[in-house]
């Protein structure tokens, strides 16, 4: 069984911790969410920020037990994530350092993937589990036989398997 898995509000609270950060920094910005900043804006928030949200990011509840148990079952776990596109390489090391210091097991790290249906498809990925109904739905698109979970964050409905907790994560 190979498993798929985002990383920023899949695994982490990455958008709230950034909001939060981008809304004390700069308390007079007229948006709700970092991802409105303009593309340059967004990178040079992020160059500037990012050790500070790396510094307070934490996982999910659960996300570790979840993983360890499924290596323990023989599973392959591979995360898939946009970090390291639209120029912004820097992430790379920071992410990697941060898996790391969590204890988070895995088999393969596959970067820079905005749209992940290839990534999916390339290492037969069975189950794939992220935050965002179009990457779903790409995915989907490009795997039909895949299962597909969305990781709920707010009051949002899904048209694929969706979850709250990973402790709802069945597998
Ligand atoms: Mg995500």
């Amino acid at each position: 069984m190979n498993i798929g898995i985002d990383i920023d509000d899949t695994m982490t609270d990455t958008t709230k911790l950034a909001n939060a950060i981008l809304h004390n920094e700069y308390p007079n910005l007229n948006i709700k969410d970092y991802h409105e900043l303009k593309k340059e804006d967004f990178i040079k928030f992020c160059e500037l920020h990012l050790p500070e949200i790396q510094k307070y990011m934490v996982l999910k509840d659960g996300v570790v037990e979840t993983l360890k148990f499924w290596k323990k079952k023989g599973y392959k776990i591979y995360i898939i994530t946009a970090r390291g596109s639209k120029g912004m390489n820097f992430l790379i090391p920071i992410t990697l350092e941060f898996l790391k210091n969590n204890n988070i097991p895995y088999d393969e790290i596959i970067f820079k993937q905005e749209r992940k249906g290839n990534a999916c498809k390339n290492k037969n990925i069975d189950i794939f589990i992220d935050d965002k109904e179009k990457v779903l739905d790409e995915v989907k698109k490009k795997n039909p036989n895949i299962r597909t979970i969305r990781f709920l964050n707010k009051k949002e409905v899904s048209k694929h398997e969706s979850v709250r907790s990973w402790f709802e994560i069945n597998i």
